[in-house]
């Protein structure tokens, strides 16, 4: 009995050990498991944030492709001291080319293009002085390096019979008159009023357009003292056919001078 007693002993003993022995083996496995699982995580994690530098990298690589080197400076008439033609209904020239250059920007900046304004709200960067007034426009298109320089008005006459839009440039034959050319065929497509042409600087000094490297226009979207032009150039809708038109002429420009 005492015999079997230490047999059964020992067996439980020997069960005891084996046990423990898996016990310790599972454990171990576990504990394994958990480092590498831990580690190929660490692992997963880096991979992921190189894939994300990655991207970042990339997309910043294709703003830098997409950013356009084309810069066009968009030049409200007029502003602050100087209000520009009034209006039959008394609205100021300077606060209609400002509503339309900002336009303008927006759908440039929409097509890639690099907007820069010599003017962005009533507020000039200019002293109360014609001459210096249009030297400083001109000098932040130079600048700036602007490919294209368009400065937009809207006539006066004390005959209010007058009406049509004009886009002036300096000479025949040019750059300058081929984005005149290519405005002025936009702007007639809306037919708000009637064309009167293309005009040259030398019929009018443009000190603008004179001293200005860029290729250079001017526009005069109509007559704000003719009751339909006026109608049209200062409504929301007319300003922002004015700026659809502005902008497809200077896109159109652009195709056929980068092509
Ligand atoms: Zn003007």
């Amino acid at each position: 009995m005492k015999r079997r007693e230490i047999f059964l002993r020992n067996r439980k003993k020997r069960m005891l050990r084996k046990m423990t022995s898996k016990v310790i083996l599972f454990l171990i496995i576990i504990v394994l498991f958990v480092f590498t699982s831990y580690q190929q995580h660490k692992k997963n994690k880096l991979v992921t944030s190189n894939k994300n530098i990655e991207n970042v990298s990339n997309s910043n690589k294709q703003q830098i492709d997409s950013e356009s080197n084309f810069t066009v400076c968009i030049d409200a008439g007029h502003g602050g001291y100087d209000k520009g033609t009034t209006s039959l209904s008394g609205i100021h020239e300077k606060d209609v080319t400002l509503e339309i250059a900002l336009k303008l920007g927006k759908l440039l900046e929409k097509n890639n293009i690099k907007v820069i304004y010599t003017r962005n709200s009533d507020k000039v960067s200019w002293p109360s002085n014609e001459k210096e007034d249009l030297r400083e426009r001109v000098k932040i298109s130079n600048d700036a390096k602007a490919d294209v320089f368009i400065s937009i008005h809207g006539n006066g006459n004390t005959n209010t019979s007058f009406k049509g839009m004009e886009t002036w440039c300096r000479f025949p034959n040019t750059e300058g008159e081929k984005l005149a050319k290519a405005i002025q065929k936009e702007l007639s497509d809306y037919n708000y009023t009637s064309s009167r042409g293309i005009k040259y600087e030398a019929e009018k000094s443009l000190a603008v357009l004179r001293l200005n490297k860029s290729v250079s226009t001017l526009v005069e979207l109509g007559f704000l003292t003719n009751s339909s032009d006026e109608k049209f150039i200062t409504s929301e809708s007319g300003q922002t056919k004015c700026a659809e038109a502005l902008a497809k002429g200077i896109l159109n420009y652009k195709a056929s001078y980068k092509s």
